[in-house]
């Protein structure tokens, strides 16, 4: 397929290259001048959605997005697929849909888990909203990014499973650091710990794929200084987005709100910018309650 691609940073280069190195004929843009292997670099992002049977989008935050769509739109062919894999707003991942339809192009908000590793390794997970026909034209490329895309349902669907998980994942993450941060103060060993919940009820992702702790069940972050992985300030920018979404829905969610101000204070004020966002733990150590 012929393919435009706008979004060259950690996640868009490596996503390009896989498609490229699957055979596909990538045109590249990127405003820091970032590229992708083997892709053909544009002048602008207009220039790289010209032609193209599907235009992917990989940016950080919704306002871009519409700034990108304003851009591509017209200069999209009819029939197109415009597939934003950015993690943006409900609202404006809609209102872009709405504006590709009514250009004659099918659009998909495709936000991903996974990571960097999983952009890399092709082994993300797409989640999908948008209409049939889109969904089935953009999975050989799903195919080729990832080994897993859901169908989430009409467009915007895809950005709201992606920022309820991770409201969930926030939210566990800080239970699981703050349990251990409690059974250190009542003399639990951590391995203790660890074997007991990751086999009880309050086993979760958090505890036992990725534990906060260092040198306690799986390799993960904590046993390498804290390094991302995930970034608190990314785990603060998906919480963000699911109150943004509460707040609109007039849905309840006073866990994710407590999430929210904790990751805030830590990126803000607490050193917590550029640490992985299971680096909670080591906070929680150093508290009292006053
Ligand atoms: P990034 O900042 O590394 O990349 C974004 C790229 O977009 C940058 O290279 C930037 O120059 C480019 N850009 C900004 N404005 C542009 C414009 N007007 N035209 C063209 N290019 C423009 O961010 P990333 O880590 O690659 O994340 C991209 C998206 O994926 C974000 O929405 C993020 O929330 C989401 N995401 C990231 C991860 C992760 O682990 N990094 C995981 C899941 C989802």
């Amino acid at each position: 397929m012929k393919i435009g691609f706008i979004g060259l940073g950690n996640m868009g280069a490596p996503m390009a290259a896989n498609l490229v190195k699957a055979g596909h004929d990538v045109t590249g843009f990127d405003v820091a001048g970032a590229t992708a292997e083997g892709a053909t670099v544009a002048k602008n992002a207009a220039e790289a959605a010209t032609g193209a049977d599907v235009v992917i989008t990989m940016l950080p935050n919704g306002a871009i997005l519409r700034e990108i769509a304003d851009q591509i739109i017209p200069t999209m062919t009819e029939g197109a697929v415009f597939l934003d894999c950015s993690t943006v707003d409900v609202d404006s991942a809609r209102a872009v849909a709405e504006q590709a339809q009514a250009a004659g192009l099918s659009a998909l908000d495709a936000p991903v888990s996974g990571g960097v590793g999983g952009a890399a390794g092709g082994t993300l997970t797409f989640m999908v909203g948008g209409d049939d026909a889109g969904f089935a034209k953009a999975a050989p490329l799903f195919e080729v990014m990832g080994q897993k895309a859901v169908h989430c349902g009409p467009s915007g669907n895809g950005q709201a499973a992606k920022i309820c998980n991770n409201m969930i994942l926030g939210v566990t993450m800080i239970a699981t650091c703050e349990a251990f941060a409690l059974a250190d103060k009542l003399g639990l060993a951590r391995e203790a710990m660890f074997d007991v919940v990751s086999t009880s009820s309050g086993y979760s992702w958090s505890m036992n794929a990725y534990c906060p702790a260092p040198g306690v069940g799986p390799q993960s972050p904590a046993d390498n200084g804290y390094l991302p992985g995930f970034a608190a300030e990314l785990m603060l920018k998906d919480l963000g987005l699911s109150q943004q979404a509460a707040d609109a829905a007039d849905a309840d969610t006073p866990m994710g709100a407590a999430a929210l101000e904790l990751y805030k204070r830590f990126v803000e004020d607490e050193d917590g910018r550029g640490k992985d966002f299971s680096a909670m733990l080591p906070r929680f150590e150093k508290r009292t309650q006053s």
